[in-house]
Order: C-alpha cells, then sequence, then structure tokens
C-alpha cells in the first residue's frame, strides 16, 4: 500500500545493523520507500534484504563504507531520496555530515548541526547546558591544557576526579584519579586515548561521582516551538561505560522527581532551540541530578520508552523532521506499565569477547509483552567487521514485577546457537535480588556481580 500523503519520497538509512532495520520498519509503516546501503561483508544482512532497494557503498572497513561520506551522498542522489536518516553511531553525531547533506536538499533526520556540533563536544555542551539551567557535574571550567591547571582544578574540585575526553562516546577516552599522584599518568593517557579515538586530546575534568545511577529524559521537539518530555530511563546496568540493560521508568525515582527532571529537561530543550529526539543524560545520586551530555540522535535504547508511552519514536522522529507538528502535547502522553531491554551482543558472558560466526539456530522468545529487535536469522553469519549487538529483547509488563517475570521467561525461551551471546549473562542479571530490588548503581556490575559470579 502506498501512502500518497508522505511526507519524503524515499528515505536512505545511513547506517547498519539494528538501527537500520529499526528506521526501514518505521518507514515502511508510514510507507515511504526505503533505500539501504551496505558494505560488501553485509550483502546478506537483513537491512539490504528488506529494504527496497540497498546500494553497495564500499568494502567492510567502516572507514571506507559506512563513514564514506561521498559514497552515501552518492547512493542518495542515484536512488532519488529526499531524505536521510542517520541511525545511531557513525555518522549520526556528525555536524559535517548532516550539513553535507542538506547542502544537497535532502533532509537530514535529525537535529541542526549547530546543535550536534555543540553537543558533540562536550566542553561547549556543558556550558550550553549550564547556559539554560541544567545542572552540571562540578567540574573544570571548560578544558584543561596542561598537567599543571589539572592539579588545580582537579585540587579546587576534590579528589577522584575523572578526566574526560571532549570528543568522547561509547564510553572510551576517560580516565578516573584518585589522588594527586594518579592525575599525572591518568592525564596524559586519557589525552592519548582521546587522540587515538577522536582525532582530539581535548580534555576537562569532572568530580568523579563514587556511587551515582544513570538517568536519562528523552526529549521531543519540532519546528514550530512544541517540546515535550517522554520519561525517563534508567541505564546504570554497564560495563566500561556501556549499557547492557535499561529500564522504563527508573525503578527508583519517586514521581515527584520524575517530574521535576522531565519538566526540567523539556524547558532546557526549549530554550536550546532544539529539533527533533534528543536525550539528556544525567548522573543521578543523593536525590540530585547532574547533567553528563545530550545524545542528538536516536537511542538504542528508545524502545523501552515505545513501550511505556506507546509512541513510535521513530515514525514520529521522520514526521517531525518533514516539518509537522507534534501531534500530541506533554499531559496527553501516557506513561503506562513497564518495559526492560536486554541488549544481547555476540560476545561470552564471562570474558565478553567477541563471538563472530554462523548462527544455526535461531528461536526468539515469544508471547505477550515481548519484542524482538533482532538483526539475525538462522544461517546468518555474525561479521567480526562491527559491534557486536545482534538483538534486543524488550519486555512489556504492567508493573515492574510483571516484566522482570516475563523477562526471565523469555530469556529461558532465547536461543541463539552456536556462538556465544549476552543471553547467559542476563539470565543471571534478571534474577538477581538487587536488579530485583532496583538496588544497583553505575559501579554495580562490574563492582558487584561481576566479581561474585
Ligand atoms: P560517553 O559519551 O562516552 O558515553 P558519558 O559522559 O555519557 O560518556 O559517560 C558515560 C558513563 O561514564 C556514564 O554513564 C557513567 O557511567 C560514567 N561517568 C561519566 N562521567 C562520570 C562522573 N563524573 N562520575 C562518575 N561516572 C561518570
Amino acid at each position: 500500500m502506498r501512502n500518497d500523503n508522505r511526507m519524503f519520497k524515499k528515505i536512505l538509512i545511513a547506517n547498519r545493523g539494528d538501527v537500520a532495520l529499526r528506521v526501514l520498519r518505521a518507514s515502511r509503516d508510514l510507507g515511504i520507500p526505503t533505500v539501504s546501503v551496505h558494505s560488501t561483508a553485509d550483502n546478506d544482512a537483513m537491512h539490504v534484504k528488506l529494504a527496497d532497494e540497498s546500494v553497495c557503498i564500499g568494502p567492510p572497513k567502516s572507514s571506507e563504507s559506512y563513514l564514506n561520506v561521498q559514497a552515501l551522498i552518492s547512493a542518495a542522489l542515484v536512488t532519488g531520496a529526499d531524505a536521510i536518516h542517520p541511525g545511531v553511531g557513525f555518522l549520526s553525531e556528525n555536524a559535517d555530515f548532516a550539513e553535507i547533506v542538506n547542502a544537497h536538499a535532502i533532509t537530514f533526520i535529525g537535529p541542526s548541526p549547530e546543535h550536534i556540533r555543540t553537543m558533540g563536544d562536550k566542553v561547549a555542551a556543558k556550558q550550553a547546558a549550564k547556559n539554560v539551567g541544567l545542572p552540571l557535574v562540578p567540574g573544570s571550567n571548560g578544558e584543561v591544557k596542561n598537567l599543571t591547571d589539572a592539579e588545580k582544578e582537579a585540587d579546587r574540585i576534590g579528589y577522584p576526579v575523572i578526566i574526560k575526553a571532549a570528543s568522547g562516546g561509547g564510553g572510551r577516552g576517560m580516565k578516573v584519579a584518585a589522588t594527586k599522584k594518579e592525575l599525572s599518568e591518568a592525564f596524559s593517557s586519557a589525552r592519548s586515548e582521546a587522540k587515538a579515538a577522536f582525532g582530539d586530546d581535548k580534555v576537562y575534568l569532572e568530580k568523579y561521582l563514587t556511587n551515582p545511577r544513570h538517568i536519562e529524559v528523552q526529549v521531543f521537539a519540532d519546528a514550530h516551538g512544541n517540546v515535550v518530555h517522554l520519561g525517563e530511563r534508567e541505564c546504570s546496568i554497564q560495563r566500561r561505560h556501556q549499557k547492557l540493560f535499561e529500564e522504563c521508568p527508573s525503578p527508583i525515582l519517586s514521581s515527584e522527581q520524575r517530574k521535576r527532571i522531565g519538566e526540567l529537561s523539556s524547558q532546557a530543550t526549549k530554550k536550546l532551540g532544539y529539533l527533533g529526539l534528543g536525550t539528556i543524560e544525567y548522573l543521578y545520586e543523593n536525590d540530585e541530578f547532574f547533567f553528563i551530555e545530550m545524545n542528538t540522535r536516536l537511542q538504542v535504547e528508545h524502545p523501552i520508552t515505545e513501550m511505556v508511552t506507546g509512541l513510535d519514536l521513530v515514525c514520529e522522529q521522520i514526521k517531525i523532521a518533514s516539518g509537522a507538528k507534534l501531534n500530541f502535547e506533554q499531559q496527553e502522553i501516557l506513561f503506562k506499565g513497564h518495559a526492560i531491554e536486554c541488549r544481547i551482543n555476540a560476545e561470552n558472558s564471562s570474558t565478553f569477547l567477541p563471538s563472530p560466526g554462523k548462527i544455526d539456530t535461531f528461536h526468539p522468545p515469544g508471547g505477550p509483552g515481548v519484542r524482538i529487535d533482532a538483526i539475525v536469522y538462522q544461517g546468518y553469519k555474525v561479521s567480526p567487521f562491527y559491534d557486536s549487538l545482534i538483538s534486543k529483547l524488550i519486555v512489556y509488563g504492567k508493573d515492574r514485577e510483571t516484566c522482570l517475570l516475563r523477562t526471565q521467561r523469555a530469556l529461558e525461551e532465547f536461543i541463539i546457537e552456536p556462538i556465544d551471546t549476552s543471553i547467559e549473562l542476563h539470565k543471571k542479571l534478571v534474577c538477581h535480588k538487587d536488579v530485583m530490588s532496583g538496588n544497583y548503581s553505575i559501579k554495580w556490575l562490574e563492582e558487584t556481580f561481576l566479581q561474585n559470579t
């Protein structure tokens, strides 16, 4: 069926993996044809098989394919796509890419290049957040250029401190110093890691919070001045600063705290003049929220917000990018029930080593409240070239207890063989007493759970 009122003629999805599939499904649901792109390693990927068209944009190496701006723009021009969805990762937070897309009279499905640029530089992002009234983690006033300044700042802030890359992402380029003695080593290794990973050795300092939780707020704005928040997500279960298991809502916020941080986040978004979907990330400790960053794109964990609000965030994102008005107001957004996402990676549950290879058996769970966003199928070969996320298990329940029990049940049903996956880890996680009681912080997985299993 075709949608004659469709907002875009054709959307090119400049990504791979689960997000490419997610955007493809949303576009289809809106009646918009899709163009996928793929490297030669992804010939058999689902996002290629299910798209209306797919263009090969290069060899397996991401720098020559999924990050190849020229190839992506050419693919859009050749296929007549009038919009590009950048997905998550790759070029999704690259302001230059957004600018180039717009310069070709193609709509970049995301915020303005200026907002991407500001939020992509965490020093600038903190300043912008401060200007719109968000509380910051105590830290250096901007960039710290040398060790002497770092020592001064650390003395002022108080140890422990964390040295973070201004261009950081994916949990990389961060080093903790518990004492002045540790600072020199941490400072130089954070800088060289930042330079190697992001081509930019700009770093800054923050107070290292000892036992915070990671709570983030989903915000959404149209081009007509309307802004809403879609509640929070709790993402404290992390390994190496990377999220593994997320829940919506957070198990520990009161309705008053939830309202406070939601309203603060949407007010800040409005003051920023932001457009589209965004996530404001906070650390939360002792009843206080501290801004850490704003992600100017869709998040991997967005489905749990979809389950609880009943909204399709990707469809809404596409509509807003085409100039539509938000068709709901804050008070119309109903938060109902509880949702959990387990990230299923192709990796060993104990060693965390990647486990690429062919899948002989794929049996996803089913039944009420279970959603699988998977990129794999029987006979699919998990490639060693890209990140290891192969499936997301998203579970809904009318309350948290129902949701936890249902997640346990779904994990028991889930079979992916013979490669190693994190299903085994999640099975243990979800019935752990601290997860059941919601009593965990960002340190919990590494310092408690993994030490004792
Ligand atoms: P990235 O962009 O690399 O994901 P973030 O700034 O979002 O970096 O931080 C990622 C994670 O690192 C957080 O969820 C938290 O676990 C940890 N972290 C970051 N800043 C601090 C801090 N000041 N104190 C303690 N932990 C922190």
